[in-house]
């Protein structure tokens, strides 16, 4: 064994494959071609005794459609791990053998499996607190909202509040913004405040306004309005924007128990839909939450931490004394704004809004005073941190690429990897520039069919030619990865997918696409969520592709989206979620 003890256990496991008779090495008419370096690589150092070894898979998937996402052998049948990586790939008279006993094998039955989904961008403990909480996005009328809000408060104790919900009343007949006297008398015991899906206004019932002490009397904070009856003059329980915070002051922190059973609920709706690994932005104390569940080996997603840049130093500290973290936690990013959003006319641009002449959108804290921000992707980048800005106006995209520009000039050369999250709306003249400076363009496909049914009227016919451009930006050569920015929109990866190839609005009134000529193909929206978003993270030599040696972390879905009408991606269900070779969901 003294040959072996010198080899990697990657190598050693891959000796036990050679020796377990695994047909593709050497078999030239297999379709399933063999990774050379890894043969050339091995053959050499395989001795004697590992000729008696027994398979050695705990799990094995065969007679499936294996999309790799690599290029020296792209499709496969079979695949199997050990621990937590790939061990062998190939056809199913490859990998069969590698069974034992103890071995799970499961039959695809020509389902098309993937490398595990990797999202871009979560809220992800806060998406889990609003799956816990009421559900309001598809509640059709103020009576079907109220309804929901009466039938939770009878499952909380008194004096718990009632938040989250995601209401959208542009779905009402008429559409009117909802009131306190709608859910007061089905909530005498609870405070409630339930926000609209954007997250710039909320309704607050009475119980929760007296708690915060708004009367008629109140007056409206800056950058705030408390919505009054047009009558009486007395709060309608609606505030938006900065009001809100006169409610969220006294809405008590969630403990660390609440915080874990938001963190749970998350993880199962991360294994039930595909992903395997998120980017997320993350509070310290969420961090906090993810370090009990790593420790306690409850992750069933990798999670690469990206805490809030204007703290950097705190990051860049633990990092040196205790390193970066491992394949499940990981810190190394960090999160900062640029400007506002979109939808509530926010976001930066060069010219006004067509539709709000009078505002082209502001910069937000972290950039006040302006070059605050500059100052930190400075400190952060030579700190050796990676830096992620989001961006949304066309105006905010330029000043962080230049922002970006100039700390590398400051800093030299290294492998940095920035990234603008969202990159929204995009000069034209700026589109060449991500692959030049090698900024990654972190995208979220599903906001561009959300954004869609109303985007034009907010920006005109010129700028909307490159809002979402998918396509100009591959052409271009740059990075593009996806990911769901998810309580936002759905965490869902096919709904992803089904956005960034249809570019179909969630109101179908654009079936040939919204701006259709910024489509990209499914192909290339899976390597956004696989390989492309691994190297996001610096992440592309352990997982993003299946391959032997990478991290077993896979999906199967329930119809073949490289197959069937695009149209139909969106009703694509997943049937295995596997992380770490561990099967964390099935159908
Ligand atoms: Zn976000």
């Amino acid at each position: 064994m003294t040959v072996l003890a010198t080899l990697s256990a990657r190598t050693f496991v891959l000796a036990l494959l050679l020796a377990a008779g695994c047909a593709r090495l050497g078999a030239q008419a297999s379709p399933f071609a063999v990774d050379n370096r890894t043969h050339a690589d091995i053959i050499p150092v395989v001795s004697r005794e590992q000729s008696t070894a027994q398979p050695v898979a705990d799990l094995i998937l065969i007679n499936g459609r294996l999309w790799t996402g690599s290029s020296s052998q792209p499709w496969a049948e079979a695949l199997a791990c050990r621990g937590e990586r790939i061990i062998g790939i190939g056809s199913n008279a490859d990998i069969r053998p590698l069974a034992g006993s103890k071995t799970r094998v499961i039959d695809l039955q020509g389902r098309l499996a993937l490398p595990g989904f990797i999202d871009d961008h979560t809220h992800f403990i806060e998406g889990g607190f609003h799956l816990l909480s009421v559900r309001l996005r598809d509640a059709a009328t103020p009576e079907e909202f109220a309804q929901r809000i009466k039938g939770h408060a009878t499952k909380l104790p008194a004096g718990r509040w009632i938040t989250g919900g995601d209401w959208d009343h542009e779905q009402w007949p008429g559409g009117p913004l909802p009131t306190r006297d709608l859910i007061d008398r089905h909530t005498p015991n609870n405070p409630v405040f339930v926000t609209r899906l954007d997250g710039h206004m909320g309704l607050a019932n009475s119980v929760a306004l007296r708690m915060a002490g708004i009367t008629k009397e109140s007056k409206d904070p800056p950058g705030g309005t408390i919505v009054r009856d047009t009558k009486t003059g007395e709060p309608t329980g609606i505030l938006k924007d900065d009001a809100q915070s006169l409610v969220y002051r006294v809405i008590p922190p969630a403990s660390e128990t609440e915080r874990a059973e938001a963190l749970k609920a998350a993880l199962a709706e991360a294994a039930r839909v595909g992903v395997t690994s998120i980017q997320d932005i993350t509070p310290w104390q969420d961090y906090e939450s993810y370090k009990a569940f790593r420790d306690t080996g409850r992750l069933t997603v990798r999670v690469y931490a990206r805490t809030p840049m204007s703290q950097w130093k705190r990051q860049a500290e633990i990092v040196q004394k205790q390193g970066a973290g491992d394949d499940w936690l990981k810190l190394g990013g960090l999160k900062a704004f640029m400007d506002g959003s979109l939808g509530s006319t926010t976001a930066l641009f060069f010219e006004p809004f067509s539709d709000a002449p009078n505002t082209s959108g502001l910069m937000v804290d972290d950039n006040i005073p302006e070059g605050k921000l500059r100052q930190n992707i400075r400190d952060a980048d030579k700190a050796g941190l990676q830096c992620s800005v989001h961006a949304i106006g066309d105006k905010a995209n330029k000043m962080l690429l230049e922002y970006f520009e100039d700390a590398a000039k400051e800093n030299g050369p290294r492998d940095r990897r920035f990234r603008i999250e969202h990159a929204q709306h995009l000069s034209p003249s700026d589109i060449g520039r991500f692959a030049k400076l090698e900024v990654i363009a972190s995208m979220q496909p599903y906001h561009a069919i959300d954004d869609g049914r109303w985007a034009e009227k907010r920006i005109g016919p010129v700028r909307i030619k490159t809002t979402y451009a998918f396509r100009s930006l591959l052409d271009a050569g740059a990075n593009l990865v996806f990911g769901s920015d998810w309580f936002v929109a759905p965490l869902s990866p096919v709904l992803g997918i089904h956005a960034a190839v249809t570019r179909r609005t969630i109101d179908e009134k654009n079936p040939g696409g919204w701006i259709p000529e910024q489509k990209v193909t499914v192909e290339e929206a899976v390597r956004a969520y696989t390989s492309s978003c691994a190297y996001a993270e610096f992440a592309e030599k352990k997982k993003g592709t299946l391959e032997v040696g990478k991290l077993a972390d896979v999906v199967v879905l329930s119809q073949n989206i490289f197959q069937i009408d695009p149209g139909e991606i969106q009703k694509t269900g997943v049937v295995y979620t596997i992380v770490g070779g561990k099967v964390v969901f099935e159908k």
